[in-house]
């Protein structure tokens, strides 16, 4: 990874014009330049590049982006070798973020490695734990040490260790090894089986907990949050299985368990969630590797219930997510054990697909219950941004359901109609426009729930607060950060079609907009049925702001 530095250097030294200039020639309509687009079979002049903000955009093939993506799509060539190639014709230094990254925490990869080699030799020093993982789970010694799995003992003892070695309680507190309570330090992890969590690079940098005592609460747990552990960011096992994954679909599995057994029985493709739900980033992550991925989770209503809400998550990074289903009250672990590896990875090779899934478990029979699934379908199917896949899906339900496929887009927008009419949309499309062009407003949305904003402007409020040099902030680097494609596009094609009508937008006008779009939400609430007494305090409240801020 680059550094976000050398990224805000490049746009900030490159013109796009000269640059795109020195590839095709512009020429200058009103504010904005115009060329044949050299991305598709262009006739008419379609492909329009915007200097005030710094980006290009093709009305025709709707390909657009910021001086990184021009180069990336005219050369062919990959994200890092773009910004190499620009780097160099600005003159601008690079070095690789990753090991920047390192060298800053270093003392903290130094403390966590000293932590991990200790737990793996206490494991070998008390049998219980050892015993645990061989006699109970079943693991062979291989997966243990391949996992390098440890056991965090009582008495403090890493603590000690640590301090004899230099150490300070400083160090140890950021790194998550210990706590303070009072004036004692206390160790994270004690009496507990231990998952080192590894980066992609092979650095352990966090870990995971299972308590022996199964009376002790929590069951698992893992380390807090540090400068170089996310949870939401990383995937347990992701280290050790990277190599399989892309020949084989990722499989996700719940749990540090699940992995590590059906690891050691040569299914070898998979990834676990780190305790937390699956996240966008995780999705993000496994999209590297494939297009396509395998939920297993376990047969029971919460592993069902978090099967859908990972498929979700998978189609909105544009994944495809199959569904391993395993017969009711059935994990993994348990499969294997007792119908044999063979017949798991029959389930497997098998896999239900998302909607093939829904209907098997709820089953709708009558037509008012089939008629609820297809709206609820309709509801996650839009959730994906990739365009092909909502297509063979829709033409999928159209099959099933025995309904032309034009009924079945119109049962679809009745229900979206009916949750984000028009008008909202219209809206968001405003607020993301704003954002972009005003990003120091993003302050204002903290007034309002977070919830009531689509996934769009939250990513962007978020890309936004991230920043830590807040001034320099333009639409080009908020663009470098959106991962989502199609919402790139969005932002970039939508800074093109209003930049009139957002000059000169003030604090109040903002806010004013923000009002009125929580009173659309809120009366959609309303609309559909969710009525109480708070939404109709809210609505109230909202409309009299807005007629006393005029028209
Ligand atoms: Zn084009």
């Amino acid at each position: 990874m680059i550094k976000r530095e050398i990224i805000e250097k490049i746009l900030e030294n490159c013109d796009i014009v000269e640059l795109i200039n020195s590839y095709l020639p512009l020429k200058k309509v009103g504010n904005y330049y115009r060329a044949l687009c050299p991305f598709h079979h262009d006739t008419k002049p379609s492909f329009y590049v915007n200097p005030s903000q710094q980006l290009f955009h093709c009305f025709g093939c709707k390909e657009s982006g910021n001086v990184i993506h021009f180069i990336m799509k005219y050369e062919k060539i990959g994200f890092l070798e773009a910004v190499k190639s620009l780097a160099e014709r600005e003159g601008i230094e690079i070095s690789l973020a990753d090991e920047k990254e390192e060298k800053k925490n270093k003392e903290i990869y130094e403390v966590i490695k000293l932590a991990s080699k200790f737990y793996q030799e206490q494991l070998f020093i008390y049998p219980q734990a050892l015993n645990y993982l061989i006699k109970e789970r079943k693991l062979s010694l291989t997966t243990i040490k391949e996992f390098q799995l440890g056991y965090a003992p009582v008495g403090n003892l890493l603590i000690k260790t640590l301090y004899k070695r230099g150490f300070s309680e400083e160090l140890l507190i950021k790194s998550g090894l210990a706590y303070k309570k009072e004036k004692d330090i206390h160790e994270w992890f004690f009496n507990r089986i231990i998952f080192p969590i590894f980066n992609s690079r092979g650095k352990v940098i966090g870990f995971g907990g299972r308590v022996l005592d199964e009376k002790i609460e929590p069951k698992y747990l893992n380390s807090p949050e540090t400068a170089i552990f996310k949870k939401g960011e990383n995937l347990y096992g992701l280290y050790q299985t990277r190599n399989f994954l892309a020949e084989n679909k990722p499989i996700l599995v719940e749990g540090y368990f699940d992995l590590l057994s059906l690891f050691d029985k040569g299914i070898k493709n998979l990834v676990a969630p780190l305790g937390t739900g699956f996240t966008i980033d995780q999705a993000r992550l496994l999209k590297k590797y494939s297009e396509e991925i395998i939920i297993l989770f376990d047969g029971d209503n919460a592993g069902r219930e978090a099967t859908k809400r990972a498929a979700e998550i998978a189609l909105k990074v544009g994944i495809n997510p199959l569904i391993a289903f395993l017969p009711d009250n059935y994990d993994p672990d348990k499969y294997v054990k007792e119908k044999g590896v063979k017949e798991l990875k029959k389930i497997i090779c098998f896999p239900y697909d998302f909607i093939d899934f829904y209907l098997k478990i709820s089953h709708p029979k009558t037509i008012s219950e089939k008629r609820n699934i297809l709206k609820k379908l309709g509801e996650i199917i839009n959730f994906t941004c990739d365009s092909t896949l909502k297509e063979l899906y829709l033409n999928k339900i159209s099959e099933i359901f025995h309904i032309k496929k034009e009924q079945v887009l119109n049962i679809f927008k009745e229900k979206s109609f009916s949750v984000f009419n028009v008008e909202i949309k219209k809206l968001e499309d405003q607020i993301i426009n704003i954002l972009l062009v005003y990003p120091k407003y993003s302050s204002l949305i903290q007034e309002y729930p977070l919830e009531i904003f689509p996934e769009e402007i939250k990513e962007l409020i978020k890309i936004i607060e991230d920043f830590k040099d807040k001034e320099k902030i333009n639409t080009g680097l908020i663009l470098e950060e959106i991962k989502n494609e199609e919402f790139k596009k969005k932002c970039a094609s939508l800074s093109f079609s209003s930049e009139v009508l957002i000059s000169n937008i003030k604090e109040k006008d903002f806010k004013r907009l923000l009002d009125k779009y929580f009173y659309e939400y809120l009366y959609n609430k309303l609309t559909s049925g969710e009525s109480n007494e708070n939404i109709l305090r809210k609505i109230v409240e909202i409309k009299k702001n807005l007629i006393k801020g005029g028209k």
